[in-house]
């Protein structure tokens, strides 16, 4: 708690132009288990609404308390006010498939998202962040925007969206929380979309790829309060897109 409120006053005490407001948007990759378990309730305490990328098939076969979340558990997060976006079908890493695989992947995705939820996606997100000029072709095909990993370090300029590449910065627990939120404070004052990328959420010793559980509140408790004080709107893809260029 006492980290927490050093963050915030180092952040309030940051000099933040009256006219910039950035814009956040919180995505989780995977439909994983800890993400419903430590993600959405976070979010849902700290009053956040993000992106979930599912792969489609997996959640078709997930049983209850399996890895990758059930339908059920995915309409959650929708019924929180979070957008479902595709993360493909079975996880495949797309460059190295056949061309003929591809719909499965990425308009069988779309159409899973569109019957399951009943609201069509209009975002991708590459598994692995692997992709291709042709992938990407086939995915413009179906979708309005697709999310990489890497670009622009997560802050997407608004002038110049390209929604093919929509860069995301990924947290990983070689982060600090006050890190993230300079990020988001960055963000407010040159009025870029900051799209940040969260994989798995422990309340243990995190892994490369995770993060605690206590980071991940420390996150969203600053992105909370710089919403409540005007600097940052946090927004879904979906939202985000429309607030740049009209699209969806
Ligand atoms: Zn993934």
């Amino acid at each position: 708690m006492m980290r927490r409120l050093i963050t915030l006053a180092l952040l309030w005490a940051l000099p933040v132009g009256a006219e910039g407001v950035g814009l956040v948007t919180i995505t989780f990759d995977d439909a994983s288990r800890a993400q419903y378990e430590h993600g959405l309730r976070l979010a849902v305490a700290h009053d956040l609404v993000g992106t979930l990328f599912v792969p489609t098939s997996l959640v078709e076969a997930a049983l209850p308390g399996d890895w990758t979340l059930t339908w059920d558990e995915v309409r959650a997060f929708h019924a929180a006010g979070w957008e479902i976006g595709a993360h493909g079908a079975s996880h495949a890493r797309l460059p190295d498939l056949p061309a003929d695989q591809l719909p499965a992947e990425i308009d069988g995705s779309a159409a899973a998202i569109a019957d399951r939820i009943g609201e069509a996606p209009v975002a991708f997100s590459s598994p692995f962040g692997a992709f291709s000029d042709a992938t990407l072709d086939r995915i413009m095909e179906t979708y309005q925007a697709h999310l990489s990993w890497k670009g622009h370090g997560g802050r997407n300029p608004r002038a110049a969206l390209d929604p093919r590449l929509i860069g995301r910065l990924e947290v990983v627990n070689t982060m600090t929380p006050v890190e993230v939120c300079g990020e988001m404070v960055a963000s407010a004052r040159d009025e870029t979309w900051l799209v940040l990328l969260f994989h798995g959420v422990t309340e243990g010793e995190p892994a490369d790829y995770e993060v605690s559980a206590a980071m991940l509140d420390e996150i969203f408790a600053c992105t909370a309060f710089l919403r409540d004080r005007g600097l940052i709107d946090v927004v879904t893809v979906r939202e985000g897109l429309a607030r740049i260029g009209g699209t969806p």
